[in-house]
This record gives C-alpha cells, structure tokens and sequence, in this order.
C-alpha cells in the first residue's frame, strides 16, 4: 500500500483557494507539524477540518475513501488539506504567459473594467516598451483591443489611462494552471474547489 503515500492531495490556502496538489506523504507531514489540516467532506458541501490527531482518530470516512495502513494502525489518507499558516509551502515560480496574466487580472480589461474572451483581450505594456518598459508582471495588464490600440504608445500619464490594479506577480498559481496540472480522474472530494462555479463551501462547526 506504500504507493498510496504518492497520491495526489489538493492544497488550499486559508482561504479556502485551491493553490498547489502535493503528495499524500507531503500533507500527511504538514498535517503532523500543524501546519495544515485534512479537509473532510461528509455531506452534500458540508466540510469538516481534522487536525493531526483528531483525523488519525475518526473511524467513520466516506465511502470509497483510501485508506493507508501503518505498522501497528490504519487511517484515512487526505485527500485535500487547507494550510493553517501562510507560507509555509514552497512557492512554485509561477510562469509569465499570456494566459496566466489573463487568469491574474480575471479577464477584465484593465482601463475599462469590462470583461473579454481570450481572443478578445491582448496584453498591454503600462509603460511602452521602447520607453524602457520591461515585459514582465509588473508592467504587463491584460487590456481589451479597443483599450489597447487607443493606449498606442503613450504612457498611462499621457493616454490618461492608468491599470485600475498594480500589475503585481501573482502569490499563488492561477487556477486554470493548477488545473492543467491535476490528473484526470481526481478524487470527488476536489470538485467542488475545482470547478469555477462550483457552490459556497459550508464549514462544520
Ligand atoms: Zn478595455
């Protein structure tokens, strides 16, 4: 049952996003250092958190949930863990792309606020780059056509026309780049944090 501890375990942050997938090896180490806790769903939308002990403890887990065995015990492997602490997962390097600033800004242009398709939206150096403007998370927005081709080559100062946010790196992955990775066939459990529209999350008490 060794390779159960290679399962993937979706990571969310304290704030419930889903940011990262490691191995069950790797949360079960978090979850013993304290510094995240087992997401446990038992009804409809209805999740429940575990520290260390009490999840090392529950008898009654889902159905069809695995299970790994140890020398001299048994229990339930995670399947999705929330972080209790900030920063204590190693940042992956998020990749500058195209689509990644798209996902960054949340597909809305940065100058008039509304929201585009992809094909729709175009990238936008704030400060233009034979002006000395790098291509970069800092100086890149997503920006629709029409902003874009009005904006020209002008500073913001000079186009009157400033990003309505800071143009920073993003902390955590872009979800749809966290979803290119996970496999197929993800346990059920991960649903509801993956799937865009997916329904309020409800905490048990
Ligand atoms: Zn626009």
């Amino acid at each position: 049952m060794s390779n159960s501890f290679d399962n993937q375990v979706l990571v969310l942050n304290r704030l419930w996003q889903p940011v990262n997938v490691c191995t069950a090896r790797r949360a079960i180490g978090l979850l013993f250092l304290g510094h995240a806790q087992v997401v446990g769903t038992f009804e409809d939308n209805l999740f429940s958190t575990h520290n260390f002990e009490s999840w090392a403890r529950l008898e009654d887990g889902p159905e069809g949930w695995p299970v790994v065995h140890t020398v001299s015990d048994w229990f339930w492997l995670p399947t999705i863990i929330v972080l209790t602490v900030f920063d204590r997962f190693p940042r992956k390097e998020i990749k500058f792309s195209r689509e990644n600033v798209f996902q960054r800004d949340d597909h809305v242009c940065q100058y008039c606020g509304k929201r585009f398709e992809n094909r729709e939206l175009n990238l936008d150096h704030v400060i233009p780059r034979d002006k000395g403007g790098a291509t970069s998370w800092e100086n890149i927005v997503c920006s629709c056509i029409r902003c874009n081709t009005k904006k020209g080559n002008k500073l913001p100062s000079e186009a009157r026309m400033a990003p309505m946010k800071k143009p920073v790196a993003p902390h955590w992955r872009p979800l749809v780049s966290l979803q290119r990775e996970v496999h197929k066939g993800y346990h059920e459990s991960w649903r509801l944090f993956l799937e865009p529209n997916a329904s309020s999350v409800t905490l048990s008490a």
